[in-house]
Formats: C-alpha cells, sequence, structure tokens
C-alpha cells in the first residue's frame, strides 16, 4: 500500500506545500519514503527521501519553489526500505517532455512486463511498478505523451491508482476493478486527486467525487475530462478491497461513497448483535484500530466504553533499537491496559482484524495482569485466510493464525475466554456498498476468475 497525492492549480498558483499537506495526510499508508515531483523549466524536478514525509523532504527548502502542478507519493514497502532508486515518484524527460509517476497498487504481469521492455532495450533502474509504466510511455515515442500513458495504461495488470504528471496536466488513473481508493477534489482553481479524501481536507478542497474503475481523469489548464481504459477492460464487477475499510485507511475518509467511520462502527454495531458478552462491565477498543468498532459495539450492547488500553502516539514514528529487551517488551512498547479500569471487571475487547495472532496474545495476557477478571476478544473482520493476491498485503498464508488453527484452537492460544468474528455478510453488509463490488478475498478466497486478473 502507498499513498499518491497529485494538484493542478489551473491559475498559476504554486501547489507545493499543499502537496507537502496532503501527503502528511496520507502517512499512515506508507512511512518507508516519500517524495515530490514539479516540472522546473521544461524537466522534472524532485524532492525525496527515506523514512516519515518530515524526515524525507525539507518543508523549508520547497517554500522557495513554485510549480502550479504537482504530484507525490508515501511508500510503504516490507522490503527493501533503504533502495533509493526506489522512492516515488519516478521522474524522467524522455524524448516527448518531462513525466513523473506516483501509483499505489500491484501490478501483477510486472515480471513479464519488464521482460519484454528490457528485450527492447529498456533499462532499469528501480524494482518499482510506476518503473514499467514510464518505460511502456517511452516506447511509444511517436505518440503524444498522453496518448502513450493511456496507451501503456493498457498493458497493467493488477491493482493501480496512479497519478501523473506530465508537463501540462495531471492524470489520474485507477484500474478496471478500482482495488485501489483514488478521489479528485476541487478547491477554487485548483483541482486535487488523492488516495483518500483526509487529504482533500487538510488543504480546504471539496470531495467531488472518486475516479472510477477504469477511468483516466485529465486535468489542464481547461479543468477535467475523463477517459476510459481501453474498453475490453472495463466490467461491471468491481473489486474494491474491503481491507479500507477494516484497517488501512484513516476514519476520515469517504472511500468508494462509503464513510470509513461508520463503517467501522456498523462493523461493531453488527458484532454487538451477533457475538454478545452479555455479562461484560466494559468495552474497549486496541488502539487505533479497533476504536471506532469498539464505540459501535459499546452502544449497541449497552455497555460502558472505556479508553482502557492507551497506546503511545509516537510508535512507528521514532526509531528504538530493536535490542533483546525491546523485543521481549514487543507489544507492551505500543499498548498499555489501564489497570484501575480493568480491575476486577469483564472486559470485552474489539479489536478489528486478527492476522498472526501476536497482538492478540500479548494485549489479552496484558489485560490479565491488570487485574481484568474475564477477557472475551471480537474481531470486527472475519478471519483473515487467504493471502491477498493483489499485491496490497503482504502477509503469507502460513503466519495467518486463522489458517494455522481451529477458532477454538486459536480462543485457546491467545488466551480469551470467548472469541467471536464479524461474519462476511455483515462485513459487506457495514461497509454498506453491493457485494459485486467489494474484494473480500482475503477473507472469503473469492478471487477474480483467472482469466479476469
Ligand atoms: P497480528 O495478529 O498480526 O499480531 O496483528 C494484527 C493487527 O495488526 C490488526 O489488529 C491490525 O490492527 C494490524 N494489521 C492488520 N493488517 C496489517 C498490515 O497489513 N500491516 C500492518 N502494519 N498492520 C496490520
Ligand atoms: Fe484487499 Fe484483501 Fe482483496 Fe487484497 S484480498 S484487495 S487486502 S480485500
Ligand atoms: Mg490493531
Amino acid at each position: 500500500m502507498s499513498g499518491v497525492f497529485g494538484a493542478y492549480s489551473t491559475s498559476g498558483r504554486t501547489v507545493l506545500e499543499e502537496v507537502y499537506l496532503g501527503l502528511y495526510a496520507l502517512q499512515h499508508r506508507g512511512q518507508e519514503s516519500a517524495g515530490i515531483s514539479w516540472v522546473e523549466n521544461g524537466r522534472i524536478a524532485a524532492a525525496k527521501g527515506l523514512g516519515l514525509l518530515h524526515n524525507a523532504i525539507d518543508q523549508q527548502k520547497l517554500s522557495g519553489k513554485s510549480a502550479s502542478s504537482a504530484i507525490g507519493h508515501v511508500r510503504y514497502v516490507p522490503t527493501d526500505p533503504t533502495q533509493t532508486q526506489n522512492i516515488l515518484p519516478i521522474g524522467a524527460n524522455y524524448a516527448r517532455g518531462p513525466v513523473a509517476i506516483s501509483h499505489d497498487g500491484y501490478i501483477t504481469n510486472l515480471k513479464e512486463l519488464s521482460k519484454q521492455l528490457e528485450q527492447r532495450g529498456a533499462i532499469f533502474h528501480s524494482s518499482t511498478d510506476s518503473e514499467a509504466l514510464l518505460h511502456l510511455m517511452a516506447q511509444k515515442a511517436h505518440m503524444q505523451p498522453l496518448d502513450a500513458l493511456v496507451d501503456a495504461l493498457r498493458y497493467l495488470e493488477g491493482s493501480c491508482a496512479a497519478v501523473v504528471l506530465l508537463e501540462d496536466m495531471l492524470v489520474a488513473a485507477r484500474d478496471p476493478w478500482g482495488f485501489k481508493p483514488l478521489v479528485i477534489g476541487k478547491a477554487d482553481g485548483t483541482y486535487y486527486v488523492a488516495s483518500e479524501s483526509c487529504a482533500l481536507d487538510i488543504v480546504g478542497a471539496k470531495l467531488l467525487r472518486d475516479v472510477e474503475p477504469g477511468e483516466i481523469l485529465v486535468i489542464d489548464s481547461k479543468g477535467p475530462r475523463s477517459l476510459r481504459m481501453a474498453p475490453d477492460k472495463h466490467c461491471n464487477r468491481c473489486m474494491h478491497c474491503s481491507f479500507e475499510y477494516v484497517y488501512t485507511a484513516r476514519p476520515d475518509s469517504i472511500i468508494d461513497g462509503c464513510s470509513v467511520y461508520e463503517a467501522r462502527k456498523k462493523m461493531g454495531r453488527l458484532l454487538a448483535e451477533k457475538s454478545p458478552a452479555s455479562d461484560a462491565d466494559i468495552a474497549a477498543g486496541m488502539p487505533d484500530s479497533g476504536t471506532i468498532a469498539a464505540i459501535g459495539y459499546a452502544q449497541r450492547s449497552e455497555i460502558p466504553f472505556e479508553m482502557a488500553v492507551v497506546r503511545n502516539r509516537y510508535v512507528g514514528r521514532t526509531f528504538i533499537q530493536p535490542t533483546q529487551k525491546v523485543r521481549e517488551l514487543g507489544v507492551k512498547i505500543k499498548l498499555n491496559p489501564i489497570s484501575d479500569v480493568f480491575m476486577d471487571k469483564k472486559a470485552v475487547i474489539i479489536d478489528d482484524s486478527i492476522v498472526r495472532g501476536t497482538t492478540a496474545q500479548r494485549i489479552i495476557s496484558m489485560i490479565r495482569n491488570a487485574g481484568a477478571s474475564e477477557v472475551h476478544l471480537r474481531v470486527a473482520s472475519p478471519p483473515v485466510l487467504h493471502p491477498c493476491k493483489y499485491g496490497i498485503d503482504t502477509r503469507k498464508e502460513g503466519t495467518l493464525a486463522a489458517v494455522k488453527m481451529s477458532i477454538e484452537e486459536l480462543r485457546k492460544n491467545i488466551g480469551a475466554d470467548s472469541l467471536s468474528y464479524l461474519s462476511e455478510e455483515d462485513l459487506v453488509e457495514a461497509i454498506g456498498l453491493p457485494e459485486d463490488q467489494l474484494c473480500t478475498a482475503c477473507f472469503t478466497g473469492k478471487y477474480l476468475p483467472e482469466n479476469n486478473s
């Protein structure tokens, strides 16, 4: 997963600081690197670096620059985080002018594509999906850049939410299945595209709509216009990633017309209806990802909600040496239950998902040590049973707790008095989109048919 952002001012004012702010609001989508690209004297210019946005890019240096159109990227890559050539946006000045690409997603036919491109002379500098798009464009140098881009997008399979900067335009494209979110917003004469609407809020832009699956949105001095990817790529079935609503997205975002906050709260409400913990004294969420579902659970079951587990909000932002002591502390570095709240209480704990089960096991033991007499765990999504073939998540099947154990075995393993999950039907109902518009494959195994992907 990654976060993409782009801005185009039709009045010619500079947008660089807004791109920085937009990326700041998308930091949760990637912490490994950040970059901003714009056009300066007809060539691509960029500010990039490793780590969080404020470490990666010096905001002061940006303030001396001016560009009426720019794109940015925050990247989450568990492997090779130190490879600076993989920092996006990727930029180049090819025969037809400058181009920079930010991309969120995973091109499933990247290997084949790269091989074909290399055979035709392309030299790859990075292992990013975006570079393949760049080479595809460069090999169509007889076409106008926009035509070459539209042509190149045709070859991509998998998930893709891309923002592309050309000399005089900004282009946003979303794959025909709509796996990854992408929205368009506007404030005065400036158009914005972003992975999530929370990034529009920070620049004071109004959310106009989602970029449609299979849409290529072109923004230039005349405003936005819409093209479609090749007709054979268009379909009625969508695959909006349901995990965005469960965990990935920020709760203040609206994705494909559905509020992430409302979806999470309803997940909690439905969980309370189907899996009550009737004699619990308190309900608490596992911060931050389980908190909103816990509010829904508590409201529906009329059990008092307590902020009983405290999260160190700087974890993940500061670097702590992984010494033996730190490894032993594990989850304790991040989460701490409040003894006074848990003492002699029957507690129902709500978390967004269980992946490996490590977090649940550690936190339940900590809550018991904090004095709780019973700990019931409710999970606001179905068991994660399958890998994501769309590259959105890199979990390995063999590490998934719900694959290795039955629910009863898992309950014993994590030390809960009871354990229940949200059903697939309730997940779909909570999000509010029709089932055939959602991808639930990591929960249900319902992947796209092979010849369709
Ligand atoms: P686990 O069961 O693997 O110990 O931890 C699961 C928790 O990690 C979930 O409650 C959720 O908040 C979070 N989580 C779920 N999926 C991901 C992911 O893809 N990346 C990260 N960093 N955290 C995740
Ligand atoms: Fe999202 Fe899961 Fe589908 Fe992957 S398999 S796109 S993580 S819902
Ligand atoms: Mg969590």
